[in-house]
């Protein structure tokens, strides 16, 4: 395609690529100190990015260094599960859509 993009982009926190916005999962650390999964884009608070490969959800949800070291917080394990659990609900969510 020869036409421009003026997409945001972000680097994904695992594989360290820039991709689209919209594309990638945005994870927040809120003013609170909550750590959630940020799914208006739109959350206050300091934002880590993981892509849509699988390899990268993957990693970044089950290694919590790429979270704690991204959010400047320790992800414990439990939280990191919850989070897991959580974008496994939005995807099924998004393709039962289509
Ligand atoms: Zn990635």
């Amino acid at each position: 395609m020869a036409r421009k993009q003026h997409k945001p982009q972000r680097i994904c926190i695992v594989c360290k690529e820039p991709t689209t916005k919209y594309e990638l999962i945005r994870v927040v650390r809120t003013p609170e100190g909550e750590i959630i999964v940020d799914h208006t884009g739109k959350a206050n608070g300091r934002g880590a990015y993981l892509c849509a490969r699988p390899n990268c959800r993957e990693k970044g949800l089950s290694d919590p260094r790429f979270l704690s070291r991204s959010l400047k917080k320790t992800i414990p394990q439990d939280k990191l599960a919850q989070l897991r659990a959580e974008l496994s609900k939005t995807v099924n969510i998004q393709r039962e859509k289509r």
